[in-house]
């Protein structure tokens, strides 16, 4: 996935052995960890490095899982089925 389709509040992580083996991570703001719980100790190579798709699949798996779940949520209370932003 781009990074560009990302929502709001979640960004592109990656430590330089994540960008060479095109493994980037999902982090959502505010958080020390990726989505996949690798701990943000490092530069950030994938913002420095400009990549724009997310490789790790877990990441991608848990991301997908929380944008469900968002719907969901959102669904309950019979208001359009707009993602709105946290
Ligand atoms: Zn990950």
């Amino acid at each position: 996935m781009n990074k560009n389709n990302l929502k709001n509040g979640y960004w592109i992580f990656g430590n330089k052995g994540n960008v060479w083996s095109n493994n980037a991570h999902i982090f959502q703001a505010g958080t020390s960890l990726t989505l996949c719980g690798v701990p943000m100790l490092s530069t950030n190579w994938a913002k420095l490095e400009d990549v724009q798709e997310i490789g790790c699949k877990k990441c991608l798996e848990l991301y997908n899982e929380k944008m469900k779940t968002l719907l969901e949520i959102i669904n309950t209370d019979n208001e359009p089925n707009i993602l709105k932003d946290i």
